[in-house]
């Protein structure tokens, strides 16, 4: 079983435009371990994104305060690659093109990166594992051999990203807003993608605006985040009461100003 552990997270980015240091994240505490499923919901801007792309260390991200341990270990030093192969990934809101590189090529690198040098995948098993993937997450097969995301559309990349996981197989998959722009056919495709993931060897952090998703991956437990901070924790049912109250009821609930 292995843990991640986020401990009063303080983190600051820089505006571009005015080059001045904003904090974003302002003290985060959330632990879970492998085998879990946890959400984070909240209203826009309060910092979800911030806090995957600094678990994942993009580097405009900067740690002031706190830490985050994977397996009581501090990762912070550790380079955007390093982390990947200790087992974390991150599906991105917006995940880039990538001009030049195959799908295919991508992935099978993804894969051997995490593999030692003698003993990386061969192509017919790699295309095997592809093959039940691309089945299960209901995509055409043309779609490895394209560019990485380039012209595909909001819900292909979503989907793109799901095969990643399905095929890199990480310890925490980290979902960033997986669900939007996605239909009811193409969320229940994606659910059945993750679900398909649970195991005790794997925990996921799905960062959602809406409850929507969480009916059909059914987290154990949801947070709610709130101008950098989380504010509060519970089970299931915590989703539900937010889709009812809506935020602003959350708020006058905590006595939080706007
Ligand atoms: P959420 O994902 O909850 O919508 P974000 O983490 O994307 O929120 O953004 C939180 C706040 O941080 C916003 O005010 C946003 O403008 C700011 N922010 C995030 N990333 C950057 C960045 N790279 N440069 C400047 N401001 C940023
Ligand atoms: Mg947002
Ligand atoms: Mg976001």
């Amino acid at each position: 079983m292995e843990t991640l552990q986020i401990k009063n997270l303080h983190v600051v980015v820089e505006d571009e435009e005015t080059h001045q240091q904003k904090e974003i994240l302002k003290g985060v505490n959330l632990k879970m371990q492998t085998g879990e499923i946890h959400a984070i919901m909240g209203p826009n801007g309060t910092g979800k994104s911030t806090l995957s792309q600094t678990i994942m260390g993009h580097p405009n991200y900067h740690v002031t305060q706190g830490d985050i341990l994977l397996d009581n270990q501090s990762i912070l030093e550790m380079p955007v690659d390093e982390r990947a192969r200790k087992g974390l990934f991150l599906a991105m809101q917006y995940p880039a093109e990538i001009q030049g590189v195959t799908n295919a090529e991508f992935l099978r690198a993804a894969i051997n990166a995490r593999r030692p040098k003698d003993n990386q995948i061969s192509v017919m098993e790699f295309l095997q594992e592809l093959d039940e993937k691309l089945q299960l997450l209901d995509m055409k097969e043309s779609m490895i051999e394209r560019y990485l995301n380039e012209g595909f559309s909001g819900g292909e990349k979503k989907r793109n990203e799901i095969l990643q996981l399905l095929i890199i197989k990480p310890h925490f998959a980290i979902l960033d807003e997986i669900d939007s722009g996605l239909d009811i056919d193409a969320l229940k495709v994606v659910s059945r993608g993750v679900n398909s993931m649970r195991s005790n060897n794997f925990g996921a952090l799905i960062i959602t605006h809406y409850q929507r998703l969480l009916k059909y991956i059914v987290p154990d437990t949801v947070h709610v985040m709130m101008d950098g901070r989380i504010v509060k924790n519970g089970g299931p049912e915590l989703a539900q009461k937010l889709e009812a109250e809506g935020y602003a009821g959350l708020r006058d609930e905590l006595g939080l100003k706007i």
